[in-house]
Formats: structure tokens, sequence, C-alpha cells
């Protein structure tokens, strides 16, 4: 494969020794990164990295970092003389996001390449809180369908479903809810030019009009545990929560209590907020589906994730601008 970067030697002259890279890299990006630029690798272990950041902060001018890891306080402080950060990824609330904008750093992410994925994982995570695949899958595997069928599950298809954040992959979440024979329902900041959907203006009254709450809206401050008791409780006995955006989005205590006392009927989740630690609790309930944050993951998707992360390096290593700024 020709090599994706393929810097002058300009660029190289500039930034080889100058990159840092934080987290563990998609093998593309890694490689290309390796052959090229020679990254310095940020220590996986909290103990060192002050010291890591003593030594190499000042020779560093740009940052990548994998999902889920990102340039915090502590680090923008220590790198005086970062020039951008590519975040693989759309979701970048890992990085201090005020931080770099009061530096004027630029940040770009990964948008776009992974909707349909993302939106895949959403109507799966639904479909298995439903008719309960997953559940069913351990039924036959340990034997207990001798002892008597699989109990009832519920229809799936002509359900009210709420997109909360209809952006890039809330859409293309409607879109598949749609061949479900679904009411699609949704909350965003400003109502959107999407006929046949209903708009409602505030989360709470779109959880009241609902059966099936996605959560697509992006992670960070703004949106920490937006989904509430009082959302759950106006969503109602029938409900189901699905969230692919961020586990910070939901609060856990109410999420875990309304799954415990089934004020909601079940959840599919594909994001937490300590990653990869999952609330013992979730465990434990038998009405949620659990997925370890791969919406995104599939080869396909994230090839072009890493390529588009690598686009933007060799356009910030050769012109200083990026190609999917956030
Ligand atoms: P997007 O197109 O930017 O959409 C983001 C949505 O969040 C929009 O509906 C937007 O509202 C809303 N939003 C943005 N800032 C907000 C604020 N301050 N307060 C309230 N709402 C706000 O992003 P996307 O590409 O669809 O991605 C959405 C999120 O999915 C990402 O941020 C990421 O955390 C998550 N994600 C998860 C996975 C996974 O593997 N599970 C993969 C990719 C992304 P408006 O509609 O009003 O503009």
């Amino acid at each position: 494969m020709p090599e994706l970067l393929n810097l002058p030697a300009s660029a190289l002259d500039a930034y080889r020794g100058a990159v840092l890279s934080i987290g563990r890299q998609h093998p593309l990006v890694e490689e290309e990164l390796e052959g090229q630029l020679q990254p310095l690798h940020y220590p996986a272990s909290r103990h060192d990295r002050a010291e890591f950041l003593a030594e190499h902060g000042e020779t560093i001018k740009i940052a990548v970092a994998t999902a889920g890891s990102g340039v915090d306080a502590m680090m923008l402080d220590r790198l005086p003389h970062l020039e951008a950060v590519m975040n693989f990824g759309v979701g970048y609330d890992a990085h201090d996001v005020e931080g770099l904008r009061e530096r004027n750093i630029p940040l770009s992410n990964t948008p776009d390449v992974l909707n349909e994925c993302v939106a895949d994982t959403a109507l799966g995570l639904y479909l298995d809180t439903m008719r309960r695949f997953s559940a069913a899958d351990r039924f036959v595997r340990s034997g207990k369908w001798q002892e008597g069928p699989f109990p009832f599950s519920t229809r799936a298809h002509h359900r009210r479903v709420g997109i909360l954040g209809l952006g890039r992959i809330g859409f293309d979440i409607a879109r598949r809810f749609e061949a479900l024979s679904s009411e699609i329902h949704y909350w965003s900041r400003r109502a959107k030019d999407t006929p046949g959907y209903t708009y409602h203006a505030t989360p709470r009254e779109l959880a009241e009009n609902v059966d099936v709450l996605v959560v697509a809206i992006v992670g960070g401050p703004e949106t920490v545990g937006l989904v509430d008791a009082e959302i759950l409780s106006a969503l109602g006995e029938r409900g189901v929560v699905v969230n692919i955006a961020r586990g910070s989005v939901i609060d856990d205590e109410a999420l875990i209590a309304a799954l415990q006392n089934r004020t909601i009927t079940a959840a599919g989740l594909d994001v937490f907020v300590d990653e990869p630690n999952v609330d013992d609790r979730y465990l434990e309930l038998s009405n949620t589906v659990l997925y370890p944050h791969v919406g995104s993951a599939t080869r396909e998707t994230r090839e072009d994730m890493a390529r588009l992360t690598l686009e933007n390096v060799r356009s910030w290593v050769t012109s200083q601008t990026l190609v999917t700024p956030v």
C-alpha cells in the first residue's frame, strides 16, 4: 500500500519527533506515523506522565488521540508549542475543548464516515432489547430450550421513537427506524427540515411522547445527566432507552433505579461513564443489553476513520489547515 501520509521533506523536517501519540492507535495510523513522523508515545501509566511531559512537552507540535483519550488541562499546560490536535472518532469530550479554544488550537475529528455503523448499532441494541436475541442465544447455548420454550418477547415495529439529538448519526438512526414503520420524534436545539418527523421543544416533552428514547447527542459538560429521573419517568413503563452517545449523558443512578423497578422496560447501552468499567448493577439486570463501545468498530469504518485522521495530520503538517475541523 502506498504511504498515505507521503510527506514532503519540509514537513518531515518540521514535524518529525514533534508528534504526540495518545492511546492505542489504529494500525494504519500507527504505521504511517511511525514510518514518517516518529511520534512520541504518551505513557499509559498516569504515574509516568508528568515526567514525560517535563522532558518532551516543549517539542510537541501536534497530538493525535484515539477514541476515549484526549489532551486534558494538565497536558495543555505542559505543551506550550501545541499547534493542532487530531481526534480519532467523532466524540471529542475527552479533550479540554475550552482550553484548546482559549489557545486557538484547532481540533479535528472523523465525522460522517461512521454514521451508518453507529446507527446500525443503535438499531441492533434496540432490537435486542425488544426481541431478546442475545438472551435467546444464551438460552439455546445453555441447553434450557430442552426444558421449555423461550419466553415471549415484545413487538419492535410500529413504535414511537424519539431521537435525542438529531445530528448526523441521529438522522441515520431515524432513517433505520422508518423501516420498522416507527413514528419518528426528536429533540434538538432547533427544529430541522425533516418532513414527517415530529419536533419537541424539550427533552421531557420528547420522552412523554415516545416509547423508545435513542440518545445520539454530544457528550461533554453541557449534556451531563440530561437523561435523568424526570425524563425516564416521562418515558414510562413501556419505555426503552438506547444510548450510543456517551455514558455521561445518562444519570446512571436514575437509569439503574428505573430498570430495577421496571418503571421503564429495558436499556441497550454501547457507552458508559467509566469505560471499560461498567457499573455491576447493569450486569445484574436482565433487562439490559450491554455493548463494549464498539458502535463504529467495524474493520471498514475504522479504516475510514484512520484515513481521515491521517488526512488531517497531512493537511496540518503541509498547510496548517484541517480537513474536518470540529
Ligand atoms: P453531530 O452531528 O455533531 O450531532 C450532535 C448532536 O448533539 C446534534 O443533534 C446537536 O444538536 C447536539 N448538540 C451539540 N451540542 C449540544 C449542546 N451543547 N447541547 C445540546 N445538544 C447539543 O454529531 P454526530 O456525528 O451525530 O455524533 C453524535 C455523538 O455520538 C458524538 O458526539 C459522540 O459522542 C457519539 N458517538 C458515539 C459512537 C459510538 O461508537 N458509540 C461513535 C461516534 C459518535 P443540534 O441538532 O441542535 O445541532
